[in-house]
């Protein structure tokens, strides 16, 4: 204290001001005192402050965090909607593409799957808004894990597709000479009569009758396993497709393609002949799938229409001649 106020009194008995002496004690205890009342005076008035005017920091939280609850509604919400979306291309995948394909379709369990493990979210539940956020973070998470699902479903059917692709190009699918008006169809699969000995025979393949040196054709894109002479078959080239066919083209009278060669759909392999066992001039023909013949007129639908099939079959059927 600067100042030292001093104090006095009337004395009536000596008429006169007389000195107070305050002790230190009694003026401690008036400045405490003072002190006090001032200090809580000023406590009050923050309360009312608080009470009635939140700081600029507290408001600008608040703002902050009524911001943040909004967009995160919003967020779900627009999650909601990818799941709709998402929803739209599974039930396409499973009821179109993987039909399409011959793929099972993927249930909904594995597309869903299980969705264990909460505590990954433990670290969010003190948060006010503790609910919408563990909602919004648990429904990205099993966005994602579905999408993932998704794409591997689709990277499986780009496999199939592809496989089918180099199947479409292998499988044999025409006929194995110019046939466009099937006059040369001599005689089909099944039991005919043997030329020689004139008894009922199975017929393993397909007869074409063709002049000497007519072009023969790779049926489908392979690999030639075989191009020698072959006892009763001649000279015979055998032609491997993969996907469990062979194709097996008999009697040439000559060939221009070397065993291991690779060959594509007609390409020129031999040409008509009668060597080996043959009654004529005349291709014979034959498919085989997994080691067994079968029925070659099955195999041209690259090549005719369904009319022209029919008439091939039948022709094929009723031709009692065979070459052999
Ligand atoms: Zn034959």
């Amino acid at each position: 204290m600067a100042k030292k106020r001093i104090h006095y009194f009337w004395n009536p008995e000596t008429l006169s001001f007389e000195r107070i002496y305050t002790s230190f004690r009694d003026r401690l205890f008036f400045g405490l005192r003072h002190l006090l009342v001032a200090g809580m005076g000023g406590l009050v008035v923050l309360a009312l402050i608080n009470l009635f005017f939140d700081s600029p920091r507290v408001k600008s939280l608040k703002e902050e965090n009524d911001r943040l609850q909004t967009q995160y509604e919003l967020l779900s919400r627009r999650v909601e909607h990818a799941y709709e979306i998402l929803d739209d291309i599974q039930e396409r995948d499973n009821n179109f593409y993987r039909a399409l394909l011959h793929a099972e379709p993927i249930s909904s369990s594995i597309r869903k799957g299980s969705f264990a493990g909460t505590e990954r979210y433990d670290s969010l539940k003190d948060l006010s808004s503790a609910r919408l956020v563990i909602g919004a973070s648990q429904q990205v998470d099993m966005l994602r894990k579905q999408l993932y699902v998704q794409s591997q479903s689709f990277d499986e059917l780009v496999g199939i597709l592809k496989e089918n692709e180099s199947f479409q190009k292998c499988v044999p699918a025409i006929q194995p000479l110019k046939n466009k008006d099937l006059k040369q169809t001599a005689s089909g699969f099944g039991v005919r009569l043997d030329p020689i000995y004139g008894t009922p025979r199975f017929h393993s393949g397909m007869d074409f009758t063709a002049k000497r040196g007519t072009e023969v054709y790779a049926t489908g894109d392979g690999v030639v396993v075989q191009a020698a002479r072959d006892g009763g078959y001649g000279n015979c080239i055998i032609v491997n497709h993969g996907f469990g066919y062979q194709t097996m083209y008999a009697h040439l009278d000559s060939y221009n393609v070397k065993n291991g060669a690779k060959v594509t759909r007609g390409q020129v392999i031999g040409f008509v002949g009668d060597t080996g066992k043959a009654t004529g001039v005349h291709l014979h023909y034959e498919v085989h799938y997994n080691g067994k013949t079968v029925n070659p007129a099955n195999y041209y639908y690259m090549d005719l229409t369904p009319e022209e099939y029919d008439i091939m079959v039948e022709m094929a059927a009723n031709s009692g001649h065979v070459y052999d």
